[in-house]
């Protein structure tokens, strides 16, 4: 079976963690739409300009940006894929759902990683990636064996610009009013399911692995 699927939850909640060892497993495209504007923004494409302002102060980039730098994407994914960091508002949801039913397919499974707000600043700010590999790591909860050394490819460990206190309150703010709503969305689609965050690494991925293989919930 072609697995389409997303995965949901606030910054820092994980998402990103999980999806690049599920993808692994399941041998799914990791679509992440913060990933492919970070690369449009570092490549000076014409999107990546549009996008940076728009990153660097923590708010959504405009839907017809992120659009284009996806939709490219996904058209080429003809395996099965796992969305991360998107759909990130309704419109976004609708524009997906559209899209998907013009090929006569739909997502198949939305996992929601929920992870208790007073524990989100501090997830966001001990995070780093590899700046190689994109690897990632966190200073307190996953350590890399070398403080700053990627334990894969041995590539430098980065801080987001968007990952320091004065942004994270506005990307939870924006979190909140625009992407939680999306899990009532999915819920009334029948294609939710809702994993524990606030576990240890392994424990979750497990957990997500059997949302993605095993749960897939009856379709509304
Ligand atoms: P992320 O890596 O998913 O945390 O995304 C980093 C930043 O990229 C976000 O704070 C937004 O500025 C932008 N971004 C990523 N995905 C989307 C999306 N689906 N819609 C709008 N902006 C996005």
């Amino acid at each position: 079976m072609t697995l389409r699927s997303a995965i949901l939850g606030a910054p820092g909640a994980g998402k990103g963690t999980q999806a690049q060892r599920v993808c692994e497993r399941l041998h799914l495209a990791h679509l992440s739409t913060g990933d492919l504007l970070r690369s449009a923004v570092a490549a000076g494409t014409a999107a990546g300009k549009q996008a940076k302002s728009h990153m660097d102060a923590g708010r959504l980039v405009p839907d017809d940006v992120v659009f284009r730098v996806l939709f490219e994407r996904l058209d080429r994914s003809t395996g099965g894929f796992l969305l991360d960091g998107f759909p990130r508002n309704r419109a976004q949801a609708e524009e997906l759902d559209r899209r998907l039913a013009s090929q006569r397919v739909a997502l198949d499974v939305v996992v929601d990683i929920e992870v208790p707000d007073s524990r989100l600043a501090a997830r966001l700010t001990g995070r780093r990636s590899c700046g190689s590999c994109g690897r990632s790591f966190h200073l307190e909860f996953f350590p890399p064996a070398v403080a700053d050394v990627c334990d894969d490819c041995g590539g430098a460990l980065k801080h987001r610009a968007d990952d320091t206190l004065a942004v994270v309150g506005q990307r939870l703010a924006v979190y909140h009013e625009q992407t939680a709503p999306l899990v009532d969305y999915y819920e009334r689609a029948g294609i939710l399911v809702r994993v524990d965050g606030d576990q240890d690494v392994e424990r979750v991925t497990a957990e997500v692995l059997d949302a993605l293989q095993n749960d897939v919930p009856e379709r509304a």
